[in-house]
């Protein structure tokens, strides 16, 4: 029987009833990642140490987590000690960090296997994973398109069936954007939900960690192991965390869902739009009422992030230096070069262009004009989701304005048109609140995805009615032809 495509609560079926030992299932996993090595999704494998750990799996003697034995991929910007972690990179391209992030490590200690880390835009700056120092990845649905970005190779190799499920990490859609044009589920959680120890910081107010699977179910697998509060960082958030497995289920009847007036649908595609009218019904059926709601100032939401996100990374990024990790430029004059020509050479054009937007905007003279001006339109953008959500449950949009494109086809001339992908997620980043992103059809053959945005810290809600949706649809079923990937 084929582990291809498999969801994580059917590989633990496999496993319990002996149809397949945690080996085979890793060894699998990685014939998978090798049989489809052209989509480009893994920057490194895991390969001997994968095999070890899963061959010594004893499922009768263990814990009873649901992920023992279950191979996973994480994104490349979460440190894994002694396994190479470049961020996508050439400045990191040869740093084997000493430490593994909290997230993995919680992943890993219930018992799953790192099969291989994935590719992504370099630092998570991008919308298309085409920013990756090791090439693009491509769409599973269709060769020579994006998968998204940038947790991109993290969704293709799920949406690829080569893994069950993956780790990502959204600063402005970074997850959900992926997963939508890839077909899959994902989940960005509550800003402090998941620690960011170890997490290689883009915009450290914004980045978040979260799931990438085939249903809502596995996301809710995944978020329950990953999720806690961790004293190694300090905004994450000391608070229980529910068992949001067992929060699936529960009728839907009564809820009311907010469409944002303030975003103009008829500006897309007509398919999309169709497909969007299409989900409310299911939705109506199953009892849930549609109400409008104003959010005023969601439609500053993409140039308050572009000013926030660039002084943040600007901040965050000054530690690649060329003296203290990865690659140092040779034949330098003095320290100053050192520091120029190793930044040079290291960091590709994008993360360029913010470190430069996020240094002016930090600058003496214009710190109050962009920087601390975007602060205040984001307290703006979170006062309006306060108030909304005193009348309605959830917030559904589409993910993305358009389905995957081809390489090379947008924002090779204006960076903006790519920075406008995200205009339906980043507004729940800068408010800090948790939306997920679930396939809902096609267009052309390409998959899209339907936004729902929560309200905080109510992931067993938004997890609940995306779960009834899959419960309902078979759209998340849906299985990309990868003969052209052999
Ligand atoms: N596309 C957005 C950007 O380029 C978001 C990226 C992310 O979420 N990491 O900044």
């Amino acid at each position: 029987m084929s582990i291809q495509f498999k969801s994580i609560t059917q590989l633990r079926a496999m496993l319990d009833e002996k149809l397949i030992s945690p080996l085979e299932l890793t060894q699998e996993s990685h014939q998978l990642a090798k049989k489809f090595k052209d989509l480009n999704c893994f920057v490194t494998m895991n390969e001997d140490f994968s095999n070890k750990k899963a061959g010594a799996i004893d499922l009768k003697k263990e814990n009873n987590s649901l992920l023992l034995g279950i191979p996973l991929a994480q994104k490349d910007l979460f440190c894994t000690e002694g396994l190479r972690t470049t961020c996508s990179s050439k400045i990191l391209s040869n740093f084997f960090p000493p430490y593994t992030a909290t997230a993995v490590r919680k992943l890993e200690d219930a018992g799953s296997i790192t099969i291989g880390k994935t590719n992504m835009d370099e630092f998570a700056m991008g919308s298309s994973n085409e920013t990756s120092f090791f090439g693009n990845v491509h769409n599973p649905w269709r060769k020579g398109y994006v998968p998204g970005g940038s947790s991109g190779g993290s969704a293709a190799a799920v949406a690829a069936g080569i893994v069950p499920a993956a780790t990502g990490t959204d600063t402005g859609g970074s997850i959900r954007q992926p997963a939508a044009h890839c077909g899959i589920t994902g989940l960005k959680p509550t800003y402090g939900r998941i620690s960011r120890w170890g997490m290689i910081a883009f915009a450290s107010s914004l980045d978040q960690a979260g799931p990438l699977a085939r249903t809502a179910e596995d996301c809710a697998i995944l978020l329950n192991t990953m999720s806690g509060h961790d004293l190694k960082d300090t905004t994450s958030l000391n608070i229980e965390v529910p068992d949001f497995l067992s929060k699936l289920n529960e009728p839907i009847k009564g809820l009311k869902i907010g469409i944002i007036k303030e975003f103009d649908l008829s500006d897309l595609d007509e398919e999309v739009q169709a497909r969007f009218e299409e989900s409310k019904k299911v939705y109506e059926k199953l009892g849930a009422k549609f109400v409008d709601v104003s959010l005023p100032n969601i439609s500053a939401s993409v140039p308050t992030y572009y000013s926030i996100a660039p002084a943040e990374c600007s901040s965050n990024l000054s530690r690649f230096d060329g003296v203290r990790f990865g690659h140092r430029a040779q034949d330098t004059d003095d320290l100053n070069d050192l520091y120029i020509k190793s930044r040079s050479e290291g960091f590709g054009d994008e993360v360029k262009r913010r470190i430069l937007i996020g240094t002016y905007a930090l600058s003496a003279g214009y710190y109050d004009a962009y920087y601390k001006k975007a602060q205040q339109v984001r307290r703006l953008i979170k006062n309006d989701f306060d108030h909304v959500f005193e009348s309605v449950d959830i917030l559904m949009t589409p993910t993305s304005p358009s389905t995957a494109f081809k390489f090379g086809s947008k924002g090779t001339q204006n960076p903006v048109e790519l920075y406008l992908e995200d205009l339906f997620t980043i507004s729940s980043n800068l408010a800090g609140l948790p939306a997920i992103s679930i396939p809902h059809g096609q267009v052309n053959s390409l998959p899209v995805g339907l936004q729902l945005i929560g309200n905080f810290l109510r992931e067993d809600q938004l997890l609940n009615v995306a779960h009834i949706f899959q419960q309902n649809t078979e759209f998340h079923l849906a299985k990309p032809n990868m003969e052209n990937f052999k």
